[in-house]
C-alpha cells in the first residue's frame, strides 16, 4: 500500500525521496529498467517519475512505463507531461488516459522540442508555458501537480529572477511542489530557496540530483540543459578520467556530500535522476539514511494512517 497523491505525501511533513526514470529505447534497456524499478522499489521511495519525450513513440512509452509501475510495483508514480506538439484538447485526452491508468501525479512542463528542431514553438490551440498547462491540470481536478524550477534561471529567461517569478506563478496555478533542474552546487539552490521563501513562505522546492558517475556524460547533459558544473567538481573529476573506479567513487562521494548540504539548508527531500540504473541511486539513498539526512521509509502502519495523521 502507498500514498498516491504527492500533495498528500508532502502533507506528512517528512523529507521525501524520489527517483526519475526515462522510457527505454530497446528491449534490453526495458529489462534493465524493470530490474532497476524492482531494486529501487525495495528502498521505499515516496514516488518515482517517468519523463515524457517530444516524439509520439516516446510518449506512448512513457505511458507504458507508468502503467508497468502502477501494475507491478507498490510505487507511487508521477507522469511528466509537456506542451510540445499537443493542443489543449489532446492534453485533456492524455489526462483522461493517465487517470484511467491510475496516475494521480503530473509533472507539468513546457518541454523542449527534439534537439534537431530548434526552439520551442507553441502548437496552435496548445499551451505556451508550463503555467498554462498547470491551469489545464488544475481545471481537470483529478491530479496533484508539480512544476520545474531552475536555480540558475531557465536558459530562455532574461534573468533568473524573471524565471523565478514564473516559478511563483506555478505554485499559484496549483503546483504542490517544484523539482529543480540538476544541481551541482548547493549555493544555487540556497539562493533560489531564499528568494522564493521571502515572497511565498512554505513553497516546496525539491532539488534534482544527477549522480556524478559518468563525468563526460554529466558534462554533455549540463551543457544541454544550462546547469553549470562548479570548478571544484571539475578539479575533482578531470584528473580521474583514465581511472573509472576512482572517478566513480569520487563522484558518488561528491553527490552524497552535496545532498547532505542541500538537506541541511532545508531542502524538503531529494529527487534523484536515476538514469534507469539502481546502484548509484541506492548507494546515495543508503548513505543519506545512515546519516539521518533522509528518514527511513514509511512502515505499513504509518501508510495505513493516511495523509494527515
Ligand atoms: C525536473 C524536470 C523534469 C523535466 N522533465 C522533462 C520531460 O519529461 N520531458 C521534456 O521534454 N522536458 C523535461 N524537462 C525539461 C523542460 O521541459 C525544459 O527545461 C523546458 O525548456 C522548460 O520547461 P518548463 O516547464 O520549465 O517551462 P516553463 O515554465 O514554461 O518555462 C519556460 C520559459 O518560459 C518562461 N515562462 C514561464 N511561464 C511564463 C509565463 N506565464 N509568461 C511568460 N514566460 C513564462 C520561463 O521563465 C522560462 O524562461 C524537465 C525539466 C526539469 C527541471
Amino acid at each position: 500500500m502507498s500514498f498516491m497523491r504527492l500533495d498528500h505525501i508532502l502533507q506528512r511533513g517528512k523529507r521525501c525521496l524520489s527517483y526519475e526514470f526515462f522510457p527505454p529505447k530497446s528491449d534490453r534497456a526495458w529489462y534493465t529498467l524493470e530490474d532497476t524499478i524492482t531494486q529501487l522499489a525495495g528502498l521505499g521511495p515516496d514516488f518515482v517519475s517517468v519523463t515524457y519525450g517530444a516524439g509520439g513513440s516516446t510518449r506512448a512509452k512513457t505511458r507504458e512505463v507508468i502503467e508497468h509501475i502502477q501494475r507491478n510495483s507498490p510505487l507511487t508514480a508521477m507522469a511528466h507531461l509537456t506542451c510540445v506538439g499537443a493542443t489543449v484538447a489532446e492534453i485533456r485526452g492524455l489526462l483522461d488516459e493517465y487517470h484511467h491508468a491510475g496516475i494521480e501525479n503530473i509533472l507539468a512542463l513546457r518541454g523542449d522540442p527534439p534537439r534537431d528542431q530548434g526552439a520551442f514553438t507553441v502548437t496552435p490551440g496548445g499551451c505556451a508555458h508550463s503555467n498554462e498547462l498547470l491551469q489545464v491540470v488544475a481545471a481537470d481536478g483529478r491530479f496533484a501537480s508539480v512544476g520545474a524550477a531552475y536555480p540558475e534561471g531557465h536558459p530562455d529567461s532574461p534573468s533568473r529572477e524573471e524565471d523565478w517569478g514564473h516559478l511563483l506563478e506555478k505554485f499559484d496555478n496549483g503546483a504542490c511542489a517544484a523539482i529543480t533542474q540538476c544541481i551541482f552546487d548547493s549555493k544555487d539552490y540556497c539562493e533560489l530557496l531564499q528568494w522564493v521563501e521571502h515572497r511565498r513562505k512554505g513553497s516546496t522546492i525539491i532539488p534534482g540530483i544527477l549522480t556524478v558517475v559518468d563525468y563526460p556524460a554529466i558534462e554533455r547533459f549540463s551543457s544541454f540543459c544550462g546547469a553549470t558544473i562548479p570548478q571544484a567538481l571539475k578539479e575533482l573529476m578531470e584528473p580521474l578520467q583514465e581511472r573509472p573506479s576512482a572517478a566513480r567513487a569520487a563522484g558518488i562521494a561528491y553527490t552524497i556530500h552535496l545532498c547532505r548540504e542541500l538537506l541541511d539548508l532545508g531542502a524538503p527531500g531529494i529527487h534523484i535522476y536515476a538514469l534507469n540504473r539502481s546502484t548509484a541511486a541506492a548507494e546515495i539513498t543508503t548513505a543519506l539514511r545512515d546519516s539521518g539526512h533522509l528518514p527511513q521509509p514509511y512502515t505499513e502502519t504509518e501508510l495505513r494512517r493516511g495523509p494527515l495523521s
